[in-house]
């Protein structure tokens, strides 16, 4: 899978997607990530790539032009169809699980991040299929949207993770938050592991963390359950623990 990001901080991308996991998939070449600098294509001999907003207001903007020329640069590297764009904006759809995993199908994906007061709106209107936000506040940029839905996306893309049965456990991915964990040592400040999880019995801790799942989700995140399917078990089990 190949990412290209648009912006005009391409060090703090690489910088920030270079380490660990992702870079490791990076390393190996099962994903790759390609920055383009906004500045490198403008026509302006001072290198500008903004300016003051027709109608005034605060902040700069962002122009079209190096914006287009940037797109069209990456694009020649993408033989075939266009790839979907996507502008990181505080406008845009809330990311989640759901979009990152049918986004894990693409095989290029082109990310164009926002500075100052955003971007001319005629680029976006030729360019963008897709506005995305990563949540309900403002960022200076767009970068870190673009390495937080990069990073989530990356990981859905297969030999990235190591253990290819983690995502379809996760939070989100059954419609659930995930069972809490547990690691050694058995005992830790007098608090001892369930002892179902030392058990062996494979069904049985699969029916605990299933119920925990469950609560976990009715106590944190009711919201998800409106969309859940709950069984007649699942119903009584949250009834039970209601009770309490
Ligand atoms: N004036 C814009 C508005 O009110 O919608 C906000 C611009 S913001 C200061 C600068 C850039 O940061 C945006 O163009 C966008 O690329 C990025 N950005 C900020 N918050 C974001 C969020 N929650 N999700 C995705 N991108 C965001």
């Amino acid at each position: 899978m190949k990412f290209y990001v648009m912006t005009l901080f391409p060090e703090m991308i690489m910088n920030g997607m270079d380490t660990s996991i992702i870079g490791r998939a990076m390393k190996s070449g099962i994903i790759n990530i390609e920055t383009a600098n906004i500045r490198d294509y403008t026509l302006e001999k001072h290198g500008k790539v903004d300016d003051y907003p027709y109608g005034g207001g605060a902040g700069m903007v962002m122009q079209a032009e190096p914006i287009y020329r940037t797109y069209e640069g990456i694009k020649k590297k993408i033989k075939g169809e266009n790839p979907r764009v996507i502008y990181l904006t505080p406008q845009g759809k809330v990311f989640n699980q759901h979009m990152s995993e049918e986004l894990s199908q693409e095989e290029n994906l082109v990310f164009l991040c926002g500075h100052y007061e955003g971007v001319d709106e005629r680029v976006l209107d030729s360019i963008v299929t897709d506005h995305v936000s990563i949540g309900d506040y403002v960022l200076t940029g767009g970068e870190l949207p673009a390495m937080v839905m990069m990073d989530s996306i990356a990981r859905l893309v297969p030999g990235v993770l190591n253990n290819e049965d983690s995502p379809v456990t996760e939070s989100f991915s059954s419609g659930l938050l995930e069972y809490p964990q547990y690691s050694r040592p058995e005992e830790f400040m007098g608090e001892k592991v369930p002892q179902i999880l030392l058990s062996g019995h494979h069904a049985k801790v699969e029916e605990w963390r299933y119920e925990k799942s469950l609560i976990r989700t009715f106590e944190r995140r009711p919201d998800l359950l409106k969309t859940y399917h709950l069984s007649e078990k699942d119903k009584k089990i949250l009834a039970k623990y209601n009770e309490i």
